[in-house]
């Protein structure tokens, strides 16, 4: 990542023509100056040349942004937004420290069988006595007032046992094929801790697709977390000690491909490994090479493996609307081979809503630093979903899941929520 002071043409570049305003989520929801694309790239500007300092408003401004990157998306004059908030939240970490939460939360998600992993374990047990089933089975809410969680904030159980630790995952961990299947492409799966922590089955039926698609998997030991989290917080050693692990766990899985469930993961190791690597020459070499070869699951089945379907599905009966998240549709450039595994599922036909690719407000850590502003964007996105009458909003990012989930059950919308695999 390059530091601020190297990024001067970039925020020079920006003209202040404000087309970036009607694309930017926070905008639509606060309306100000200081909450718009432009807003944000001028306080940078004003803290970059020493007109203002590292003060709680200017940070305020800075957290506020989900890092969606649509208003780089649409900007005429190419002005790198994303890299500037990036670049601004990191340099705020170097001058004042992460805060010391998320600081040993991220120590912690180096290792999956580390502190954080235990604690997750422990957690596992208490979370009946804190917490109660919401409506329909969509996830919990808190007893009472608890820090983090707050009232009525629907939040995901940790799953009975975590995705790296089933047997039959375990057996996967340095699977080089059994005898007969010499030939096949070898596929490394890549879970990150939305899958391995909440959501087990999303791997475990990826992992079945790969393997349906007539590769053969492995589930390297040794994977962190992608360190997208502790990137978009500004804390980039641990952001790169995580990338790290990963290029090493990578690398020696000796597979052809890697895959990956989660959007936000996939991106993390196409694109932010090998900038958080970059230093090191050699390191960076190593990083872009692991990056080449990593896929999101919808591409690697489509146009890897040429996956044509599950074959059951007669008569349509469930109606699916689609929500692209950001660190797949921009960031990946990945909009229709999702759409298109929904059309193969079992009975689904694809309704779109209005403004798919509209962030949930989920990302940049808002949901963490400023959950009623990350909750009003997800009404707007709930708002969109209930309007096109789908039963389902499928996506490819648990981080979505999770959002779309607790927007949904706040508006009183009955809509289901599906990783795009579940429906196949
Ligand atoms: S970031 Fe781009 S779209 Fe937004 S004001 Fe600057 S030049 Fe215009
Ligand atoms: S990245 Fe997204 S939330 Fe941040 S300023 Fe740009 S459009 Fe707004």
């Amino acid at each position: 990542m390059k530091p601020l002071n190297l990024l001067k043409h970039e925020i020079d570049k920006c003209v202040r023509c404000g087309t970036c305003r009607s694309t930017c989520p926070t905008t639509k929801v606060l309306g100000v100056e200081t909450a718009s694309p432009r807003g944000r790239v001028s306080l940078v500007s004003a803290y970059s040349s020493g007109e203002i300092g590292l003060s709680e408003t200017y940070l305020k401004h800075l957290r506020e942004c989900t890092l969606c990157g649509a208003c780089r998306t649409n900007c005429p004059n190419g002005v790198d937004t994303v890299s500037i908030f990036a670049s601004a939240r990191a340099e705020a970490v170097e001058k004042q420290g992460a805060p010391l939460a998320a600081s040993l939360a991220f120590r912690g998600l180096r290792d999956p069988g580390g502190i954080v992993g235990m604690g997750l374990k422990l957690a596992r047990r208490l979370q009946g006595l804190l917490f109660k089933d919401a409506s329909a089975g969509a996830g919990l809410v808190s007893r009472f007032s608890l820090p983090l969680v707050g009232n009525g904030r629907l939040i995901p159980p940790l799953a009975g046992t975590f995705f790296l630790d089933l047997p039959e995952v375990r057996a996967y961990e340095s699977s080089k094929g059994a005898p007969g299947e010499a030939g096949k492409p070898r596929v490394a799966f890549y879970a990150g801790c939305g899958v391995n922590y909440l959501m087990p089955w999303v791997g475990t039926k990826s992992v079945e697709l790969i393997r349906r698609a007539g590769a053969v998997v492995s589930v390297p030991g040794g994977q962190a977390c992608c360190g997208m989290p502790a990137y978009a917080m500004g804390d980039l050693a641990a952001a790169r000690e995580m990338a790290r692990k990963n290029l090493e766990a990578l690398e020696s899985s000796g597979a052809d491909l890697i895959a990956t469930s989660c959007a936000t993961c996939g991106h993390g190791l196409k694109s932010i490994m090998p900038e958080l690597l970059s230093d090191d020459p050699g390191l960076k070499l190593r990083a872009e090479k692991v990056a080449s070869r990593v896929r999101d699951i919808s591409e690697l089945l489509l146009n890897d493996l040429g996956f044509r379907g599950a074959g059951g599905g007669s008569g349509a009966s469930t109606v699916v609307t689609y929500h692209d998240p950001c660190h797949l549709g921009r960031a990946q450039g990945l909009r229709e081979a999702p759409r298109e595994l929904i059309k193969m599922g079992r009975g689904t036909v694809l309704k779109e809503m209005k403004n798919p690719c509209l962030c949930c407000g989920l990302g940049g850590g808002l949901m963490y630093t400023n959950y009623e502003l990350s909750m009003e964007i997800a009404g707007k996105k709930a708002e969109n979903i209930k309007k096109s009458g789908a039963d389902v909003v499928a996506t490819a990012c648990p981080g979505c899941i999770i959002q779309l989930k607790d927007g949904l059950h706040r508006a009183g919308v009955q809509t289901e929520v599906k990783h795009v695999v579940e429906l196949l």
